[in-house]
């Protein structure tokens, strides 16, 4: 297998793309910790999946991304429960929809929280064992919205363009020691995230479900069709593997189209 025995964590994996990209980096033999929040019963049943599949360990680790000191925790666990993390993918993420003027401060500050700094954290706490080992992967997931902008999505912009310019500049910090750093940029992915913004699409934007699905999601979306959660684990597998090594710095956009416009 193609990652057997290595260390990986995935944190916001306890559904949709981490959940997915955890499967996959398991199904090659990773030992991997999922974060996030769930369903305690559905959690271990995740574990004993990942672990199945791997022949290896699998931990899930409850830390709210949005407070540094659990980051840290979360950090030093994974270093003792399993061994510092070789790929960290930084996938965790929320959103939420409103015109500027309205959006709640509190609401902004939770985005810029666990969809940037956390990245800031994880990466800043993974490295230093990165660079002693001279191999590492950090795979950001980034989104269509690093390089685009939506209107009533200010704070989500604004952390997933902040965590492209931090993917690149930690690419080039790191160029020589073995490490690679990119982020990952999908566009529409059916998960619970983008279910969840419809309702209050609909309200913003005075539109019914479909309109919301067809004429909002999917109208910059050339494919006409969601991404699937299991394409961008294919390529963080690929970005974890030999041949991507020369791959770092990049913001890699698997968006049907959208951003080719
Ligand atoms: P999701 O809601 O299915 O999964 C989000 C994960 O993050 C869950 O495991 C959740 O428990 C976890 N999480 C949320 N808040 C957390 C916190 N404070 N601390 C720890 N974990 C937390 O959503 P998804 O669509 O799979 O999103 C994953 C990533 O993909 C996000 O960064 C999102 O911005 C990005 N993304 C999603 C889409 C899309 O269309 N779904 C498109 C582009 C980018």
């Amino acid at each position: 297998m193609l990652l057997e025995g290595k260390r990986a964590l995935v944190t916001g994996s306890t559904s949709g793309i981490g959940l997915a990209m955890a499967r996959a980096l398991a199904a090659e033999g990773a030992n991997v910790m999922i974060n996030g929040f769930g369903d305690k019963d559905e959690v271990k049943a995740i574990c004993a999946e990942l672990a199945k599949a791997s022949g290896g360990v699998a931990l899930h680790d409850g830390a709210d991304l949005g407070s540094p000191a659990q980051i840290d925790k979360m950090i030093a666990r994974c270093t003792s429960e399993i061994g510092s993390p070789e790929i960290l993918v930084n996938n965790a993420g929320i959103q939420f929809v409103s015109p500027v003027e309205d959006f709640p401060p509190e609401k902004w500050d939770d985005i810029i929280k666990i969809n940037l700094t956390a990245v800031f954290h994880t990466t800043r706490l993974a490295l230093p064992e990165m660079r002693r080992r001279g191999f590492g992967r950090i795979i950001n997931t980034a989104s269509a919205h690093s390089l685009v902008a939506s209107p009533n999505k200010s704070a989500y912009v604004a952390a997933k363009h902040g965590v492209a310019g931090f993917t690149k500049a930690v690419a080039l910090e790191t160029a020589k020691d073995g490490i690679t750093v990119n982020c990952i940029s999908p566009g529409y992915v059916w998960t619970k995230l983008v279910e969840n913004q419809i309702p209050d699409t609909m309200k913003a934007r005075d539109l019914t479900r479909d309109q919301v699905i067809n004429d909002v999601l999917l109208a910059a979306q050339p494919t006409k069709r969601f991404v699937t959660p299991e394409e961008v684990a294919g390529l963080a597998l690929y970005l974890c593997g030999e041949n991507a090594g020369s791959i770092t710095g990049a913001n890699l956009s698997m968006d049907g189209g959208w951003t080719a416009q």
